[in-house]
């Protein structure tokens, strides 16, 4: 046997045991369960990926709904569409400042949109919920963390939600079933690239 074939033996006898240990992975996950999803860290691609989770959820003809806790006035992308999909939004729009002077404002209209986020994670009729950039929510204190997070544990057992934002607080990640970090490498404002329509919103 010349040399190139042992090569080719080794390599095929290898590529045999990695199959068969992830095939092995794939029928040892036996759970059915929907998961909880975090997607932090300071690089881009958090919310893009939260809603790219949606529409494969909706692609799926599956029932989803979103909470955006943000200043909710920008144009928004994901919603034109989504909304056309009947795809549920509950957005913090006027009322938050991100000015700590009137804290008073922020914390109600947090609490306002998770009140409505609360009617999506208790209805089992929802497959997946988007609670976009709620880590801030915990963080500042807007919204109390015990409440949102056994909101969150005690949802309907097949509905899977997906958490983004920069900081996540430790006990969110200790709860989730999946956490990913995007890292920043760079980011095109650092040079001086404006945010652009379809890209950044
Ligand atoms: P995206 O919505 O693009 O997925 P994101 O959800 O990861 O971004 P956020 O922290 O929510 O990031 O910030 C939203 C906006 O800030 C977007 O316009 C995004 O391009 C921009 N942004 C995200 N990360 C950075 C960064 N490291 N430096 C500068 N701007 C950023
Ligand atoms: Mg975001």
């Amino acid at each position: 046997m010349t040399d190139e074939h042992n090569k080719q033996d080794r390599y095929k006898t290898r590529q045999q045991k990695v199959k068969e240990e992830v095939d092995a992975r794939v029928a040892a996950a036996q759970t059915e369960k929907g998961i909880l999803l975090v997607i932090t860290g300071n690089g881009k691609g958090k919310s893009t990926s939260g809603f790219g989770t949606i529409a494969r959820a909706v692609g799926h003809g599956q029932k989803c709904g979103v909470g955006q806790f943000i200043k909710g006035t920008w144009d928004n992308g994901e919603r034109n569409l989504l909304e056309q999909h009947d795809v549920t939004f509950a957005v913090m729009g006027t009322g938050f400042t991100w000015d700590t002077q009137d804290k008073e404002a922020d914390t109600l209209a947090a609490q306002t949109t998770w009140t409505e986020c609360k009617k999506m994670l208790t209805d089992a009729s929802y497959d997946v919920v988007l609670l976009d950039e709620l880590t801030y929510m915990l963080t500042y204190g807007y919204l109390d963390i015990d409440e949102v997070l056994d909101t969150i544990a005690q949802r309907p057992p097949e509905q899977s939600v997906v958490v983004t934002g920069r900081a996540a607080h430790r006990r969110l990640t200790d709860m989730a079933d999946t956490v990913s970090e995007v890292r920043n490498i760079k980011h095109a404002f650092e040079s001086g690239i404006k945010a652009r329509k379809g890209v950044d919103w």
